[in-house]
């Protein structure tokens, strides 16, 4: 295994048996470089001799311990990448780690000590892979506003469907729009790369429409097969400020002779944390002509009740971060029940995101989540092949989910 070797490596605890643990697991992957520093200071100083791509850190330390080493590391940027260890109870270990993450640190793994190989290699792995695709980047075309409107022009710009299943009998409720657009040089790129730029060259009203419109010719086609799911789409924070967007998506959606009701906008939590007053002017015309409304990347933004009970929403989508791994994080566990309890207060269909692993998905079963997205269900796919999956697949996803399989779809 030499794809590790290469990296340099800081072991901070004061503890030598621990130290040697740690650097023992490393050796194993064949990293050559691995300092030690015995407590924080120590390792500040080390940190500003030498370039350290990962620091293990203990919490427990003398002189300076991990909390505040994290902050000092996170303030003068001195690692990329940290792993914070510890004998203490893991909820403590996950919260310094979140603490970590919010300072800008990456946090590649938070573990129990002792560390274990495997526990390393999917931090090394997770580090790896992430350089690799900044290191990919280079050389390649820009992608500007010119380059979008070229590829709006070449319809270029496309969309994936992830299915929705409703946990109770696993039946196909919806699926969710997720643009793509298919690169001519850099093949298939994904929104993360290209939504921002739009909002920030004014271009994203013009790119919604294109996408909205792709949407609606989908599940016409759909429609014409006798398929009649929910179709859910995202909305930019931009436009949701725009006060002729609810009119406007009322006559795209009427000109296709499509139902309203079947049609959800998503929304992220941010976006109804903001601007309220605009928002809630959009969206309640939006809902006042029969659409759905979701609040997308729930547990990500800084919306309190009283903002969220004024949302005129119909279905609360819980983010990613707080469904991955809930069954074995206590942590996340509360934080789900909880908003489940919220949601139920404001009669919210409830919605899970990235659910991966059957574990996740019975934990969410128990506590009452009615809808699952994710990839152990099914991951986003062209508009043709939907129907495919509906015939050929969705029955063996119910099947292992029944019996309990860890399957993941491919
Ligand atoms: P989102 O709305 O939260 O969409 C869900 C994202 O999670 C999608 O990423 C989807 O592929 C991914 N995902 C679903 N299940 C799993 C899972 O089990 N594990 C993991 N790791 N990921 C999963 P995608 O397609 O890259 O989209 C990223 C974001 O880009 C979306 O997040 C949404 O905020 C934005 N976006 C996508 N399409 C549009 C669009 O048409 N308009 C706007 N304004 N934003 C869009
Ligand atoms: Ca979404
Ligand atoms: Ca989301």
């Amino acid at each position: 295994m030499t794809e590790f070797e290469g990296l340099n490596v800081l072991v901070v605890d004061d503890s030598v048996v621990q130290r040697n643990h740690v650097k023992e697991v490393c050796e194993r992957f064949s990293i050559a470089h691995i300092g030690e520093a015995v407590n924080g200071q120590d390792a500040v100083e080390k940190m500003t001799q030498t370039r350290y791509d990962i620091a293990f850190i203990d919490l427990e330390m003398p002189v300076m311990d991990g909390v505040e080493l994290v902050r000092v590391i996170a303030d003068q940027k001195l690692v990329e990448s940290v792993i914070i260890l510890s004998s203490k109870d893991p909820v403590l270990i996950l919260s310094v780690g979140t603490m970590a993450e919010s300072a800008g640190l990456g946090v590649i793994g938070t573990f129990q000590k002792p560390i274990q190989t495997e526990q390393l290699e999917n931090s090394l792995r997770r580090l790896t892979s992430e350089v690799a695709v900044e290191a990919d980047d280079d050389g390649k075309p820009e992608l500007g506003p010119e380059e979008l409107l070229e590829g709006m022009a070449q319809n270029q710009l496309t969309l994936m469907y992830q299915p929705k299943l409703q946990v109770k009998g696993l039946l196909l409720k919806g699926v969710e729009a997720l643009a793509r657009w298919d690169h001519p040089e850099l093949g298939v790129v994904s929104p993360g790369q290209f939504i921002q730029m739009a909002e920030r060259f004014g271009l994203i009203s013009k790119l919604t429409d294109y996408l909205f419109k792709l949407a609606l010719r989908d599940k016409k086609r759909w429609h014409s097969f006798g398929l009649s799911v929910d179709l859910a789409f995202n909305l930019s924070p931009l436009s949701i400020s725009d006060r002729g967007l609810a009119d406007h998506v009322f006559d795209l959606v009427s000109s296709h002779e499509l139902p309203p009701g079947e049609i959800i906008l998503e929304i992220t939590e941010n976006a109804v944390a903001g601007e309220l007053s605009a928002a809630i002017e959009t969206l309640a015309k939006l809902r006042l002509k029969g659409f759905k409304i979701a609040i997308d990347d729930y547990g990500t933004g800084f919306a309190n009740t009283q903002q969220l009970s004024r949302v005129p929403a119909t279905e609360l989508k819980l983010d990613r971060s707080m469904i991955d791994k809930v069954s074995t994080r206590p942590q996340n566990q509360a934080i789900v029940k909880s908003t489940l309890q919220l949601a139920n207060d404001l009669g919210l269909t409830t919605v899970a995101e990235g659910v991966e692993s059957i574990e996740d998905f019975r934990f969410l079963q128990q506590h009452g989540v009615e809808q699952i997205q994710g990839f152990l269900l099914a991951r986003p796919m062209r508009a043709d092949a939907l129907l495919e999956w509906l015939k050929k697949d969705l029955g063996s996803v119910r099947a292992s989910v029944m019996k309990g399989g860890s399957r993941s779809a491919s």
